[in-house]
């Protein structure tokens, strides 16, 4: 069977060049009308030149996702070298890691599809039509590359909606696994991969957890802490560690991982961590230490306005906050929210507070999540060190 061709503009042309692995639906002109969801299709210009091959959605405002910029076939050989590739890669980057993003979409060249690993357990994500009909051959793959004994998938997130896809969660090989237990460094945590946060844990932030360890003295403050990923490397060099959180089964949990680490300095509340902030700020307290690690205030482009607000004033209170000498991390996970614009809001706050601030260093997520140069969608964490001198 001949592969179909589909026509895109010539702007739609010009981004596959640029090695861009989305096509919009207004760059493409012409579809043969029987293609279906995830359907593999050759990508040509207006004058029929191959440019690239790519997958078909039929409800996504992403109408094509590219794969190669070679006419070869997008068979399961080429996705299990590609998962396998991801897999490979990471056993480099992250040694001795019992926890792991094994596969992060477009960096990985399977643009919409994520995988994190727990010991013998994989939390999928789907935010593709490709990758959502094609679940239960790509949980297979990755059974038989990782060792995995059951897969979970996750897509109950709101980028399904944006996909068009419906949102739902459950288990795509395996029995359910209950709570997975895994480390970061010293420190032993656990995760309910179907009933915690987007694939379970903020894997992301691993390293950055590691450096706050390192070096993180006195009093410390960890607001929008989730299980205490900074809290609980906090807590093993700090005299005592505030950890505040919304989410009351996220502070329980950081409470039992406290417990089984042996750390009794934790203090993990349940509240609104931007009205404590004005709170704590306002009784005059103050920390050696101020992690800041609030959720995606800005996740498409309207709410931009509302969300910068939101980041200046919780690291005005977070600059407030600070003891002379004391380190500040704070961190911004909206793909919208570029290192420039994030820059500028620091620089106001630290203006505002009449506190100047150093630059320690401006760091990203860890090393197995990449992102894909010349997309700029795919770099979204930004984690910045600080210090008031
Ligand atoms: N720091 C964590 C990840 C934080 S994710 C880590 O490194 O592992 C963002 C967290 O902010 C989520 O746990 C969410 O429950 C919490 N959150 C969102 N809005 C909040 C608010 N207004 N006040 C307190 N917590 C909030």
């Amino acid at each position: 069977m001949t592969t179909p061709s589909v026509t895109v503009s010539p702007q739609g042309a010009n981004r596959a060049r640029t090695g861009h692995p989305w096509i919009f639906r207004a760059d493409l002109v012409s579809s043969p009308p029987a293609l279906q969801s995830g359907d593999e299709v050759r990508i040509c210009d207006a004058r029929g030149n191959f440019i690239a091959r790519g997958f078909f959605a039929v409800q996504s405002p992403i109408a094509l996702r590219v794969l190669s910029r070679k006419d070869e076939p997008l068979d399961d050989a080429l996705l299990r070298s590609r998962l396998a590739a991801a897999y490979e890669r990471r056993r480099f980057a992250m040694p001795g890691a019992d926890a792991m993003r094994v596969c992060n979409g477009e960096a990985d060249l399977l643009p919409g599809y994520f995988v994190d690993l727990y010991g013998k357990v994989a939390s999928v994500q789907h935010l593709s039509e490709w990758a959502d009909v094609r679940a239960p051959l790509l949980a297979k793959m990755l059974v038989e590359i990782t060792g995995a004994e059951s897969v979970v998938f996750r897509d109950d997130g709101s980028a399904r909606e944006w996909e068009r896809l419906p949102r739902k969660k459950g288990m795509l090989v395996g029995k359910e696994p209950g709570e997975v237990r895994y480390h970061e460094g010293a420190i032993d945590l656990t995760v309910d991969l179907l009933a915690d946060h987007k694939t379970g844990g903020y894997l992301d932030q691993r390293e950055n957890h590691l450096l706050a360890g390192r070096l993180g003295r006195g009093r410390a403050l960890d607001a929008f802490s989730y299980h205490g990923g900074f809290a609980l490397q906090l807590a093993k060099q700090c005299t005592s560690v505030l950890a505040i959180d919304q989410d009351a089964s996220a502070v329980e949990r950081i409470r039992e991982n406290a417990k089984r680490n042996g750390l009794t300095n934790v203090e993990a509340r349940a509240a609104n961590a931007v009205e404590q902030l004005r709170a704590l700020d306002k009784e005059g307290q103050r920390f050696d230490v101020v992690v800041l690690d609030p959720p995606a205030f800005a996740k498409r482009r309207d709410g931009l306005e509302a969300a910068l607000r939101a980041y200046k004033e919780i690291n005005y209170r977070g600059a407030r906050l600070l003891s002379p000498g004391g380190l500040f991390i704070t961190c911004s996970c909206s793909g919208k929210v570029t290192p420039e614009i994030f820059d500028e809001i620091i620089g106001w706050a630290a203006q505002e507070a009449k506190r100047p601030l150093q630059l320690l260093e401006r760091r990203g997520a860890s090393p197995d999540h990449p992102s894909l140069v010349g997309v700029p969608e795919t770099e979204y964490l930004k984690t910045y060190f600080l210090r008031a001198p």
